[in-house]
Parts: C-alpha cells; sequence; structure tokens
C-alpha cells in the first residue's frame, strides 16, 4: 500500500515540510541568538565609553567613592539592560571581592573569568564566546591612576535560552500542525492524480485481457486527462484492428474450409498450426497430433523441414505421389516469410487421382490402339508393296507409292507411341545394368547414322573432351535418346551441313552435347519442344518423316535416368541440346 505513489507524495510532501521548518527554525533561531550576543557587546559598547569612565573615575566631594561608583552605575541600570537574567556587581580590583550587587543570590561564587582578570590588571574585558552559557564585560574604575574597582557585568544567557526553548515548542507545534496539513493535503492531492491512474490501469489490464469497454473521454486538459484520452483513442483504434483482424481470419478460414485442395501449415518445430477439412480427407487423418518430418516420410513425400528452411528455396518444393488409400497426390512445399525470416511452412495438396486415372487410361487406350494398328498397317504395306511391284500404270505406281509412304510413317508413329507408353509404364524402375565406356558408345552410334549423313553430304565429327569410362546405363535406351537427338540433327541441317558431338565430365554428370548449324527453333517454339507430338513447322516435319515424339521419347528416357535434357537453338544458325546423365 504505501509503495503507491498517493503515499510517495504524501511521504515527499512531508519531507519537505519538514526539511523547510527546520531549515527555517535553525536559522531563525540562531540568528535570534547571534542577535541577542550582538545586543549585549553593543549595549556595553555604549554605556562604557571613555567618558563614562572618567565619570566613573572622578571623586566624589564626600570621599566615598564606591557609593559614587555604585550610583552612577545604578543610575545607567537600563541602558545596561540589567534586569532577572543579567546583573552587575562592583568587584574589588585586587581581591576580586564582591563589593555591591544587582543580585545577591546570582553573585554568589562568582567565577573569576577572563575579563576579570583582564579588568584588574587596569583594562575592559569585553571577550564574548557565544559558546559559553554565559555573556560578560567587566571594566576597570581606577583611582590615582590604579585599579580600584572593577565594574562587572553579567548575563545569563536565561533568558535567551527560554527565549529559544519556547520558539522550540512553537517550532514542533507548527510542525505537527504542518505535518498534518501536508498529510491530508498530499493525500488529497495525490488523489487527483492516482485515481485517474487507477483508472487507466485497470482499463488497461481489461484490454490485455481482451475485453473492450467503452471509455469515456476526460474533460481534464491537464496531462493525465491527455494521457486519458490518449489511451481511449489506442483503445478505440486497437479494438478496431482486432475486429478487422477478426473478419479477416474469419474470412480465410472460411476459404480455406471450402477450398478443394488441402492445406496444411506448419511452425517451425514441426507442429501443424493449421489442417483444413479437405487436407484431412484427402490423408485420411484421423488426429491432428503429427510431426512435420516423420509425417512426410511415412507418405514417402520425402521432403524433410530442414530442406525447406536451411537451404533457400527460390520456388515450391513439389512432389507427386501415390498414397496408401490409392490416391494419387500433388505436393507443394513453400515457406511463410515474415519479414525476410521464416516463420513457419505451408503444404498445398492436391488431390489429382482423377487425372491421374484419365492419364493411365488414355495411355492405355494409346497403347491398345496403337497395338490394334501395327498388324492392319503391315498388311496395307505389304500388299501396297505387291501392288505396286505388280503396277504397269504411272499413276498407279505413284498412288501405290503414296500409300507405302504412309504407311511407313504410320508404322513410325505406332513405334513411337509404343515406345513412349512402354517408359510411361516402366520408367520408375528402369533396368540400368550396362556399364559403358561413353567414347566407345558415342562412336559406335554415330557410325550408325553417318550413312543418313553421308547420303546429305553433311560431317559428324566427335570430341571427347575428358573420358567418361564407366557409365552405368541401359544400353538400349541411351542409344535411341541419341539416335533420336541425332536424327533430329541431321533432319534439321541442310545438305552440307556440320554436326559435332561432345562428351566430357562435369562434376558428376557424364555430359553429352550436340549442336548443329542447321535451321534451329524459333524462340516461341521452344518451351514446347519436348510435348508429344509437338512439331515446329508440321508441313516440315512431314516432309522429313518426323512423328514429334522423338524429343518426348529422349527426354523421358533421361528423366528415367535421372538426369537432364536442355535445348537452345537460334534460328538459321543452329541447334544444341545438352544430356547431363548422373553418374
Ligand atoms: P520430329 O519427329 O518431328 O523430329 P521431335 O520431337 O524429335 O519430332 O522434334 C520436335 C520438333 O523440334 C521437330 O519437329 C523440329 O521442328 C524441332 N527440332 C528438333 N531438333 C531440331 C534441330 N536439331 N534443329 C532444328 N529443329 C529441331
Amino acid at each position: 500500500m504505501f509503495k503507491s505513489i498517493q503515499w510517495k507524495m504524501v511521504a515527499i510532501f512531508v519531507m519537505l515540510i519538514v526539511a523547510v521548518i527546520t531549515v527555517v527554525g535553525s536559522f531563525l533561531m540562531i540568528n535570534i541568538v547571534n542577535l541577542y550576543n550582538r545586543e549585549f557587546s553593543v549595549m556595553m559598547g555604549q554605556v562604557f565609553t571613555d567618558d563614562f569612565i572618567m565619570q566613573l573615575e572622578q571623586p566624589p566631594e564626600d570621599g566615598n567613592d564606591l557609593e559614587h561608583v555604585s550610583s552612577v552605575v545604578q543610575s545607567y541600570i537600563g541602558q545596561l539592560g540589567i534586569d532577572t537574567y543579567r546583573f552587575y556587581c562592583i568587584l574589588d580590583a585586587k581581591t576580586g571581592d564582591i563589593l555591591r550587587t544587582s543580585d545577591k543570590a546570582r553573585s554568589e561564587g562568582l567565577e573569576i573569568t577572563g575579563n576579570i582578570i583582564t579588568a584588574m590588571a587596569g583594562g575592559a574585558g569585553s571577550d564574548t564566546d557565544f559558546k559559553s552559557n554565559y555573556m560578560d564585560y567587566a571594566v576597570c574604575v581606577k583611582q590615582n591612576s590604579v585599579p580600584k574597582y572593577i565594574i562587572y557585568i553579567k548575563d545569563t544567557k536565561e533568558e535567551i535560552q527560554s527565549m529559544t526553548q519556547s520558539m522550540l515548542w512553537i517550532l514542533v507545534q507548527a510542525l505537527a500542525l504542518s505535518l498534518l496539513i501536508a498529510i491530508v493535503l498530499g493525500w488529497l492531492l495525490s488523489r487527483t492524480i492516482t485515481i485517474p491512474i487507477s483508472n487507466l490501469t485497470r482499463r488497461a489490464e481489461k484490454l490485455a485481457g481482451g475485453h473492450f469497454e467503452n471509455i469515456p473521454e476526460s474533460g481534464a486538459d491537464d496531462e493525465i486527462g491527455m494521457l486519458s484520452n490518449t489511451f481511449r483513442s489506442m483503445s478505440m483504434t486497437l479494438h478496431e484492428t482486432i475486429e478487422e483482424v477478426k473478419g479477416e481470419k474469419s474470412k480465410v478460414e472460411i476459404i480455406l474450409q471450402n477450398m478443394t485442395d488441402g492445406i496444411l501449415a506448419f511452425n517451425l518445430d514441426g507442429a501443424p498450426m493449421h489442417i483444413n477439412p479437405e487436407a484431412r480427407a484427402i490423408l485420411d487423418m484421423d488426429n491432428d497430433n503429427i510431426e512435420f518430418d516423420s509425417f512426410f516420410k511415412n507418405i514417402n513425400a520425402n521432403v524433410a523441414m530442414g530442406d525447406l528452411v536451411y537451404i533457400k528455396q527460390t520456388a515450391p518444393i513439389e512432389r507427386e505421389l501415390c498414397l496408401q488409400n490409392g490416391r494419387y497426390i500433388h505436393l507443394s512445399f513453400t515457406t511463410i516469410e515474415i519479414e525476410d525470416k521464416i516463420d513457419g511452412i505451408v503444404v498445398v495438396i492436391h488431390d489429382t487421382t482423377k487425372q491421374q486415372r484419365l492419364e493411365i487410361s488414355r495411355r492405355e487406350f494409346v497403347a491398345n490402339v496403337s497395338h490394334e494398328l501395327r498388324t492392319p498397317i503391315t498388311t496395307v504395306k505389304t500388299y501396297a508393296e505387291t501392288l505396286y511391284s505388280s503396277a504397269k500404270e504411272d499413276i498407279e505406281r505413284r498412288f501405290l507409292s503414296v500409300i507405302q509412304t504412309e504407311a511407313d510413317r504410320m508404322t513410325r508413329i505406332i513405334k513411337d507411341l509404343l515406345t513412349l507408353s512402354q517408359l510411361d509404364d516402366n520408367s520408375s524402375n528402369v533396368h540400368m545394368e550396362d556399364v559403358i565406356d561413353l567414347k566407345v558408345f558415342i562412336e559406335s552410334v554415330i557410325s550408325k547414322m553417318e550413312i543418313n549423313a553421308a547420303k546429305r553430304g553433311q560431317t559428324i565429327s566427335y570430341m571427347p573432351i575428358n573420358e567418361v569410362s564407366a557409365l552405368r546405363t541401359n544400353r538400349d535406351r541411351l542409344e535411341q535418346v541419341l539416335v533420336n537427338v541425332l536424327g533430329n540433327a541431321i533432319k534439321y541441317t541442310p545438305d552440307e551441313g556440320r554436326i559435332e558431338v561432345f562428351t566430357s565430365r562435369v562434376y558428376n554428370d557424364a555430359v553429352i552435347t550436340v549442336t548443329d548449324n542447321g535451321i534451329g527453333i524459333p524462340e516461341k517454339d521452344l518451351p514446347h519442344i519436348f510435348d508429344r507430338f509437338y512439331r515446329v513447322d508440321k508441313a516440315r516435319a512431314r516432309d522429313t518423316g518426323g512423328t514429334g515424339l522423338g524429343l518426348a521419347i529422349a527426354r523421358q528416357i533421361v528423366e528415367s535416368f535421372g538426369g537432364k535434357i536442355n535445348i537452345t537453338s537460334e534460328q538459321d544458325k543452329g541447334t544444341e541440346v545438352t544430356i547431363n546423365l548422373p553418374l
């Protein structure tokens, strides 16, 4: 209780009063005592002038000099301030005996002071020690230049002592009264400050607890009033902001609840902050008590918190996987960043089961159709060949030749489509059983392709930059990749063109680069070049016998090896295909 500002202020008031009264009282008392002392010296100086001494020393007519001295002193009793506390004595200058006194009782046993001794020696003793409990003055009265009497005035200081005592008593009373007033006033005054502050504190406590009450406006225009009003407007703004945030939050929650994608948000400890109903449904979750790393390890997503938090990701980490419940999902992991600091992770789950099933049935359909078409096309081709050999008319031969070319093209498309469906089926478990020397391998593929190039006067040169002697791979499939890429280089490079192949080892990759100085690929087509059936110029591609599946097959194979294939090209200048294969 005594820690409150109210009591501190009362204490300050009390201390102030005590200090003021003590200082003023002491100052007053010291000054009064000094004044009293000084007044004694002044009085003595004024009475005991040289004339006065001469008057005393003048021999009386009756010869009774003691009587003369006594009567003269007696006549100055008023000027000397003789009263109950101050008396005079006439002493014998030789013996110091009291001859006359104004106060018998007080002069009894009179002490021979320094001033008396000075007077005995014929002078005037006026030394005053302010600290001693008396003041005295002694002057010598001579007869025929011989010290005869001493007039001695002594002040017992009892008057000033009683005065200072009563003053002290008055001061103590004044102090007590002032303290009482100070306590009451301090208490009342400080209440004017502490009551609004306690009100503010109570409101602030309520505010901290989330209770917003209507704070009335303060009419006072002092600092406390301003503080109250500032607090009022702060509380109002806070209330509005919180309401807005609440509104936004519930909007976001409604959106999350109704999203068709699953959303999981995790904090940096790996604990879930939010799981929307769709995520629960997709992942068959029966409790929210999950942990990031173990949860995604269990569903084989192969993503750990550390991958996201400690390695700066420029794009979300994406995963496609099939859950134990048979659902296909696409996962996208993104970090939540607040002021450049990672604060958590959001995982968006998209159920791709329908698309996957559709894709599977589409692939199955393509595979079945391709398979079914193989026999009729072979039959068409065989019949066309037979008819061609026995045809007599030119027009017949021309038509039959077109039938044969188109039948060949269809055979190629069917072959490519079947290869792709095979790759679709087996891309996850490709057999990497062959260990090859890359140089030997490339040379053998080039030698097979050289016949086609030579027909068009093209040269294929090979430069191994450094040795890659033991590449584990699937030989047939890698050969297919090279045949497709080199085949394209031959097809899309004019006669007499130059095709170059390089192989090298870069870090942990074997890199195969095929460049040509052919027609190149327009920039707008580059992003689609690996799509199935995509051809830059359909009419031209048909002339070259292309199917639009060659690069799609090449990419499918390279990716099944865990590698990458890229194309850079400039129209009318040439093309460069780079294949990276992990060693
Ligand atoms: P295609 O069977 O038509 O060659 P690809 O999938 O192999 O199909 O290639 C797709 C398209 O990319 C081709 O139609 C062609 O226009 C273009 N292309 C591929 N390689 C080259 C190249 N080396 N130079 C120019 N264009 C190329």
